[in-house]
């Protein structure tokens, strides 16, 4: 069975995939039954390939991170909401879902290459990782806060949950904005236009300049793949 640490719901580490071995299928097996899907099936599976080939290039080039190999997995729950997302299996390969909902969404390969970027780039940075630590620090802050001014072991463990969603939350959207500065490179790197996929935040509600958002607000998200893109030589 493989257990995946799933990166966009914090603290939340499940053995996602592995009961329900039926639902997820790689990118490259994916063969929707309706005739009008399979144009974007091609399109799909031609991104997959080449954002794999860039995102493990740059894995290699920037990090000694012993699993560079991903794999593109579709999970063909149709209920399943519109999402992708980073995580790794219990042997420490990376693995990046799309719901088939968010293949549709997508207008072309340039928007599909972008997210995929996107998510490879919290792997090559190590986020999860970094998450993990960062809520293990916060917990025994707020812990050691609690017991130190005479809690009792209930609250302890209260004020130790809390740190360690502080932990999380702190950090999170600076997360995204790494993501999406190496998702640039990424998606330039594997032949498709970043400033063509960015049109993607266009369409997605903006979490605005909330505190306790997880993700930054869609303008910031803008800037920052225009500058990168910018350093690319790519103009608008
Ligand atoms: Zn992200």
């Amino acid at each position: 069975m493989r257990c995946f640490v799933l990166l966009l719901a914090p603290l939340l580490t499940a053995c996602a995939l592995g009961s329900d071995s039926q639902r997820f299928v790689p990118a490259e097996e994916w063969s929707p039954a309706n005739p009008s899907l399979q144009d974007t099936a091609r399109t799909f599976q031609e991104v997959s390939r080449r954002v794999v080939a860039a995102a493990s290039a740059e894995c290699r080039r920037q990090t000694n991170r012993p699993n560079c190999t991903f794999g593109i997995l579709v999970d063909l729950d149709r209920n399943a909401p519109t999402n992708a997302f980073q995580t790794l299996d219990d042997s420490d390969q990376p693995f990046i879902i799309f719901t088939q909902s968010m293949i549709l969404a997508a207008d072309n390969g340039d928007e599909m290459a972008f997210v995929m970027g996107h998510e490879a780039a919290h792997h090559v940075l190590g986020h999860i990782d970094r998450q993990a630590k960062n809520a293990r620090e916060s917990a025994r802050i707020f812990g050691d806060l609690a017991r130190d001014t005479g809690a009792n072991a209930e609250e302890i463990e209260q004020a130790q949950q809390l740190g360690a969603e502080v932990g999380v939350q702190t950090y999170v959207r600076d997360f995204e904005l790494e993501a999406d500065r190496l998702g640039t490179v990424i998606t330039y790197q594997a032949g498709y236009n970043p400033l063509v996929g960015m049109e993607f935040f266009k369409r997605i509600p903006d979490p605005g300049d909330r505190f306790l958002a997880s993700h930054p607000p869609n303008a910031r998200r803008v800037q920052v793949v225009l500058e990168t893109a910018a350093k690319l030589g790519l103009t608008q």
